[in-house]
């Protein structure tokens, strides 16, 4: 069963997450397995720790909406995507366009020519008339121009950009488990104020200094093969970590018949009916779950029927 523990450190101001997926990890690997279309080793990598990452982020800010993490690469991946939502569904895809080295990581999968860049968009559920989505973009390099070759550096490069919160991120992920632990700095009131700001702010980057230091001495390995409890005994036992009651994660489409139609629909009646006479029927197959619909010249001619004219009772979608 996928897991996500929340803890705090006891009079600490620094929190943390852990997130396991497991069934429903390998349940996303099984779909793509099945419509033949399995994504080479690197590249599951990278989703298990894109995943593992969306999961963190999303239950950290407890974002009402979406949030999506999409990397676009200058590489053999041309996008990687991940979105999950505010109960903690989620989903992946990726486009894999050319040959990769076998233990590519970020930068030969992604960003090749230094052009590689990461997007997360937060997408309200309900957006006000006009309301954009938020979306920050960091580079797949450092400060100093060099090459990033995990996706932690970069996402903890964001949260310092856009959160202007430290935060330590360890990810790691095979084809049985995408695993993710997340350590941050929580802001403190009334530091920052003029007078014992120095002093304070000493005590309180010590703290989260002494917790990233030890969160930094996990390994993919360890993170991968060890439990949650202990996981967190191992590398906290020195200190107060106070422990919330796990919660869920888990694979989810929000892929329907009604959303591939109105994609159809933007496309145009004569682009879909050049389709329907080459192949007889519209087939498209969900990138994230895999789920085929089909659209006979029937389904076509229905959907652009307006729904005014169509017979009572008929049904065009779902
Ligand atoms: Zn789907």
């Amino acid at each position: 069963m996928s897991e996500l523990h929340k803890f705090l450190f006891e009079g600490l101001p620094v929190r943390g997450l852990l997130v396991r997926l497991t069934d429903d990890w390998r349940e996303v690997l099984r779909r793509r397995e099945k419509a033949q279309d399995a994504f080479p080793q690197p590249v599951r990598a990278l989703l298990g720790e894109m995943a593992a990452a969306g999961v963190l982020m999303q239950s950290n800010i407890k974002f009402n909406g979406s949030l999506i993490i999409q990397i676009y690469g200058d590489g053999p991946v041309k996008l990687a995507v991940t979105e999950v939502q505010s109960d903690l569904a989620f989903r992946v895809t990726a486009k894999v366009v050319g040959e990769m080295p076998e233990r590519a990581q970020l930068d030969t999968l992604l960003n090749v020519n230094g052009g590689g860049r990461c997007a997360i968009t937060l997408d309200p559920k309900e957006r006000f008339p006009g309301q954009q989505p938020y979306q920050g973009v960091v580079a797949l390099h450092g400060d100093q121009r060099e090459p990033l070759h995990q996706l932690s550096e970069v996402l903890e490069h964001y949260m310092l950009q856009s959160e202007q919160l430290d935060t330590k991120l360890i990810l790691a992920a095979n084809d049985e488990i995408a695993a993710g632990l997340l350590i941050q700095r929580l802001p403190v009131e009334g530091v920052g104020n003029l007078g014992r700001k120095n002093e304070d702010e000493i005590g309180i980057n010590e703290a989260y200094n002494r917790i990233a230091h030890l969160t930094a001495t996990l390994t993919s390995e360890e993170l991968l093969t060890l439990d949650a409890d202990t996981v967190l005994r191992r590398l906290y036992w020195e200190e107060k970590v106070v422990r919330y009651e796990p919660v869920q994660p888990r694979f989810a489409c929000t892929c329907s018949r009604e959303r591939v139609g109105n994609m159809l629909k933007s496309l145009g009646r004569d682009e879909i009916d050049g389709i329907v006479v080459e192949q007889g029927r519209v087939e498209i197959a969900c990138d994230f779950c895999g789920t085929k619909y089909h659209f006979d010249p029937v389904d076509v001619g229905e959907l652009f029927t307006p729904q005014s004219k169509q017979a009572p009772g008929s049904t065009s979608l779902n």
